[in-house]
């Protein structure tokens, strides 16, 4: 992996070129806010390429407010809407997994992956196969296959930025020394909007309580995550391969306030800790701008106008599904990938009035036991190994569903 290094151009030879981007979840959460960031720096970025899921007048409106060059929509169901969207301006279209990939793959100086889901996978994966830099948002990729991930970086030369607010706090906070010289990483969780409910209340929250997030505005999947605490678990596994450290050395605290984002502990008993508002437009503009420093359009933050930061321990009675990801990160091989898959399902189903909330860790934890028992948790050694396991706890989970 590589250093971003400096751009192009220098303070004598004036005006340094725009930073081309790439944006593959355009629409989304982490998207619009991305929008948001590169709006606000005028000539400093130049979009080549856009991706979005299903929603084609949006990726076109998108497309057209920031000037991209291209845009690809990932089902073929909406070239429609997006064709019409953007007709007569000039901006290249296609749809498919293969217009995403050459999306992913168009000359840029950096990729943000923020699709949702492991359905990101294949275009993050080609984007770092083939040397790019990457700021990762979307997680499940490397929750999959995070050894398979970081290996292709390593070999290719891409570099990873940790878009994650948690990450990206640890990576500022270790500040360019190397992470084995941290003896604790620790990622701050806000507790979701069940912090302080009763096991009995949780288990019968429902869709729109468990989608009413205290601290943070996300797209469902992440914000379903959030509450059943699953998101810290997954970001454990994606801190364990984005700095290559150990289980043990990784912790979580619940932060309600969503002030501190992470800290990284070292060996003499300092801590430098990441502290931002909690709006991502902080840590996408530090991905976007590194190693410089622009303005991100987040409110400034004001210790004494929030007065307290308090922090607790997680309770894993309460919590279930982040103890499965602790057991799944210490346990290793392919148990995360399996996890993760499941967890797709599960969350899928609760959002699809399927089940109830308490049913998706269940869903996780009988799969992970099940693949266990048939031998399907052997470390993947690729990404299609990863898949395989991933395709199988995904079938199982359906397979589970179906009974109920
Ligand atoms: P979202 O649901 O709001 O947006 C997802 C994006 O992915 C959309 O643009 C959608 O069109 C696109 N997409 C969906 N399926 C696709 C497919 N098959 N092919 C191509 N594009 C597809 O999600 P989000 O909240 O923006 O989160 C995106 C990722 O970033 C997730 O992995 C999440 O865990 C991570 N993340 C999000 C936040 C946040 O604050 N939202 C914070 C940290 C990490
Ligand atoms: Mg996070």
């Amino acid at each position: 992996m590589r250093s971003i290094g400096q751009k192009e151009g220098s303070a004598e030879s004036g005006a340094a070129a725009p930073r081309r981007l790439v944006i593959l979840g355009a629409t989304g959460s982490i998207g619009r806010s991305c929008a948001d960031v590169i709006l606000n720096a005028p000539g400093r970025f130049e979009v080549a390429a856009l991706v979005g899921g299903r929603d084609g007048a949006s990726l076109a409106k998108a497309a057209l407010a920031l000037g991209a060059r291209y845009a690809a929509i990932a089902d073929p169901a909406a070239y429609g809407e997006l064709k019409a969207g953007v007709a007569g301006r000039g901006i290249e279209i296609g749809a498919g997994p293969e217009a995403v990939k050459e999306a992913a793959l168009r000359e840029a100086d950096l990729v943000v992956a923020a699709i949702a889901g492991t359905v990101g996978l294949a275009p993050t994966y080609a984007a770092i196969a083939a040397g790019r830099t990457v700021a990762l948002a979307n997680k499940e990729p490397l929750v999959c296959a995070g050894a398979a991930v970081t290996r292709a970086a390593r070999a290719s030369g891409a570099r990873l930025l940790p878009l994650d607010s948690e990450h990206n706090a640890i990576f500022q906070a270790l500040g360019g020394r190397d992470a084995s010289s941290a003896v604790r990483m620790t990622l701050t969780a806000s507790g979701g909007p069940f912090r302080d409910w009763s096991l009995e209340r949780i288990n019968a929250a429902t869709k729109a309580e468990a989608l009413a997030h205290p601290n943070w505005s996300m797209g469902p999947k992440i914000t379903i995550d959030s509450a059943t605490l699953m998101n810290k678990g997954l970001e454990l596994v994606e801190a364990h391969h984005l700095f290559a450290v150990p289980a043990e050395r990784l912790d979580v605290v619940v932060h309600p306030q969503s002030v501190v984002h992470g800290l990284v502990s070292f060996a003499d008993g300092s801590v430098i800790a990441g502290l931002a508002m909690p709006d991502m437009k902080t840590p996408i503009a530090h991905c976007l701008a590194y190693p410089e420093r622009i303005a991100s359009g987040a409110t400034a933050l004001d210790l004494a106008a929030i007065g307290q930061l308090t922090f607790s321990r997680p309770d894993l009675d309460r919590f279930p599904a982040l103890r499965l990801a602790m057991a799944a990160l210490r346990d290793g091989g392919g148990a995360p990938t399996a996890m993760n898959g499941a967890n797709e399902v599960a969350v899928a189903a609760f959002l699809a009035d399927r089940i109830g909330f308490r049913a998706i860790a269940r869903v996780v934890e009988t799969v992970l036991e099940q693949a266990a028992q048939a031998g399907e948790l052997a470390t993947p050694s690729s990404v299609e190994e990863a898949l395989a396991i991933h395709h199988i706890a995904r079938d199982r989970a359906e397979a589970l569903l179906a009974k109920n």
